[in-house]
């Protein structure tokens, strides 16, 4: 019998690490249906030339009064992650019978196909723009206009990359890369789908012409003589 997990959370990275070959992308929860016990997988992103070998993460699991309740390094063995490939995300690190309240990561070390292993521990963690939501009708139109169902999100410039509206980060430093590495969109014609919803959504100003140029004006004194303005003989 094969198991069955219940997707119950996902949080995005809120930081990458400066100068790393690999990224942390996102952190997921999961109910195992068969024992109702919580599940949490990660994945990273790898955004170098070489394909990886193995990775090691460091995780850190709250519970929801705060209390560490499970910390490790994990180990992700024959990984063979090319350039601009996600991975971890079918590996289980951690599992436990009460509900979570926040998983912390960090990167500890890389081995590409070369057998070297680099170490991850000073890449210097830099905050990412925060993921605007799109309002559900920007959202419905850039979704439709582009076929692309995972577009949430603005777009949002960061210092070494940018964010796709997916919500994925696209590390770049010095490369331009405009095709987001996780939903495939181009970034200047996702860039140009949210204007053009932008304009569409927007209200309408009215349009005047020259015969609406003055505003009827209202008698005071018919007002107060009738109740209401009636016709005049
Ligand atoms: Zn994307």
């Amino acid at each position: 019998m094969s198991e069955t997990f219940t997707p119950l959370a996902q949080s995005r990275a809120s930081y990458y690490c400066k100068g790393s070959p690999v990224h942390f992308v996102q952190v997921e929860l999961f109910r195992m249906d068969s024992t109702g016990s919580t599940v949490v997988t990660l994945t990273f992103k790898n955004f170098y030339s070489r394909p990886i070998q193995s990775f090691v993460a460091h995780y850190r699991c709250k519970n929801r009064q705060g209390e560490v309740i499970g910390e490790e390094d994990f180990s992700y063995e024959n990984v063979d992650a090319c350039n601009g490939e996600i991975f971890g995300y079918d590996d289980a690190v951690f599992v436990c019978d009460e509900p979570l309240g926040s998983v912390e990561v960090k990167l500890v070390a890389v081995t590409y196909d070369d057998g070297i292993l680099h170490s991850l521990k000073r890449c210097t963690p830099v905050a990412l723009p925060k993921l605007r939501p799109l309002p559900a009708n920007e959202r419905a139109s850039v979704r439709a206009a582009l076929g692309n169902p995972e577009i949430s999100y603005y777009t949002e410039e960061a210092e070494d990359g940018w964010r796709c509206g997916c919500g994925g980060f696209n590390y770049n430093v010095g490369q331009g890369k405009r095709i987001c590495s996780e939903c495939g969109a181009d970034k200047g014609i996702l860039i140009a789908a949210i204007h053009d919803a932008q304009r569409a959504s927007a209200p309408q100003r009215p349009m005047y012409d020259a015969g609406m140029q003055f505003l009827p004006v209202q008698d005071d004194d018919v007002m107060s003589a009738s109740g209401r303005p009636g016709p005049r003989y």
